[in-house]
């Protein structure tokens, strides 16, 4: 079995004459197919938003192929904000679902009139004292703590996460907002990450919508949207079955049907903020192999290193890593593949079988549009890469240049040390 690649060596040996490695590449068809499905399969929902979780992929130019689709962001920084409100995203499509939250953040959400997602219960009286009066739509985050069991069993533990609020804060969040003029809310809830199930987003629905319906009843709140947030995930492994965004979507139906219909709440509109699922696959880290070591073990030294892709080395993600123009050889060599941090985590794999490497070949790690480029840092001042978009016509587009020297030293704008050394800026 063989992981889809969505260039080929050859398209891959023509962009690295204009791009030299290591870059990362978007595939433009890739993302505008799956956005296609996510809108058709909560096609049933008139109300139904997907709010990109900027913070999976945060390029302009991406952003804009969402808005094509009116898909919303989501949001939960200054920065994130603001490039939201530049691209032109209207208020109501831009969800600032922040926690820990700075009183500046939310000054400049409440002004370009994001929709605020408190993620407790204090943030009611801290948004009052520090911003002023509440918009008439707030919603609210849930939390409902233990650990988190769908039919193929534990998923995460909830009562470990920071985020959101209990049952009985929840609840009395929305009475206090009602007496201060807050007329509509959501809920939101985020409970596992990368979940690669269908069932996830229906068995979070059941729980969500159970809770809406008793707020309605109890409170006579108006409920106008439940958030189902991220984490439906991607297959990153071989032997992962990637989730099925249409039958995700009519699970939610039917728990919608069962739960909120006969509740008369059958306008709530469904909002979803997937970040994994809408870029992930859709993107590639593509690096040369630039050094071959073999002590203890067998080494293939990459030109890309965590700075690019940092999740092997946060999380032990596993990447799968196509060799090009080697996919039908045998994988009878096992490597680590690791780039050139002064840290023993940069390794993109650890023992893996892959066929035998040679200086110069290209490697495809796959699946780092989401959380790949966006989490990288500048340790040991390696620059970041480029990204670039496969566009659907077969052209490629820089979407966004390497940095350099002179941005890694920008923040010494206000003195002298970058005076003579232009010839490395
Ligand atoms: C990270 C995040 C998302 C996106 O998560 P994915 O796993 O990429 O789908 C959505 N909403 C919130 C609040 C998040 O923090």
């Amino acid at each position: 079995m063989r992981k889809k690649t969505f260039v080929t060596k050859e398209q891959i040996d023509e962009i690295k004459k204009s791009f030299p490695t290591p870059f990362h590449l978007y595939d433009e068809k890739g993302i505008r197919e799956n956005a296609r499905a996510v809108k058709e399969a909560f096609s049933w929902n008139p109300g139904y938003c997907e709010y990109f979780a900027v913070k999976a992929l945060p390029n302009p130019f991406i952003l804009n192929i969402f808005k094509e689709y009116g898909f919303g962001v989501d949001c939960a920084s200054f920065a994130e904000l603001a490039v939201s409100k530049q691209l032109g995203f209207a208020p109501e499509k831009i969800m600032f679902s922040s926690n820990d939250t700075p009183a500046e953040e939310y000054r400049y959400a409440a002004k370009i009139g994001a929709v605020i997602n408190f993620d407790d219960i204090t943030h009611i009286p801290f948004f009052e004292k520090e911003v002023g009066t509440f918009p008439e739509t707030v919603s609210l985050r849930y939390n409902p703590g233990g650990v988190y069991e769908i039919s193929n069993g534990i998923m995460d533990n909830p009562g470990d996460s920071k985020y959101g609020m209990t049952k009985e804060q929840l609840f009395e969040a929305v009475r206090i907002l009602m007496t201060k003029g807050v007329k509509h809310f959501g809920i939101h809830s985020f409970l596992v990450s990368n979940t690669v199930t269908n069932d996830y987003y229906p068995a979070l629905s059941r729980t969500l919508f159970s809770l809406a319906a008793s707020l309605h009843k109890d409170l006579g709140c108006d409920i106008s949207f439940i958030n189902l947030s991220g984490g439906v995930g991607v297959a990153y492994r071989l032997d992962q079955t990637p989730n099925d965004i249409r039958e995700i979507g009519a699970g939610v139906k039917k728990a919608y049907d069962d739960i909120l219909v006969p509740q008369g709440m059958g306008n709530v509109a469904i909002y979803t903020e997937m970040g994994r699922f809408m870029t992930g696959p859709y993107g590639a880290l593509i690096t040369t192999a630039i050094h071959k070591k073999h002590i203890y073990k067998e080494y293939i030294g990459v030109d890309a290193c965590a700075v690019d892709l940092m999740r092997p080395a946060m999380y032990n993600a596993y990447h799968h890593i196509t060799v090009l123009g080697k996919e039908e050889e045998p994988l009878d060599h096992m490597y680590d593949v690791v780039g050139s941090l002064c840290e023993n985590n940069d390794k993109f794999a650890i023992d893996r079988s892959l066929p035998k490497i040679d200086i110069g070949d290209t490697l495809y790690i796959h699946d780092t549009g989401a959380h790949g480029y966006s989490m990288g840092y500048n340790y040991n001042g390696k620059l970041k890469s480029p990204e670039l978009l496969l566009k659907e016509d077969g052209s490629v587009q820089l979407i966004r240049r390497r940095e350099t020297v002179r941005d890694y030293f920008s923040t010494f704008d206000f003195c002298d040390i970058l005076d003579g050394m232009d010839e490395v800026c």
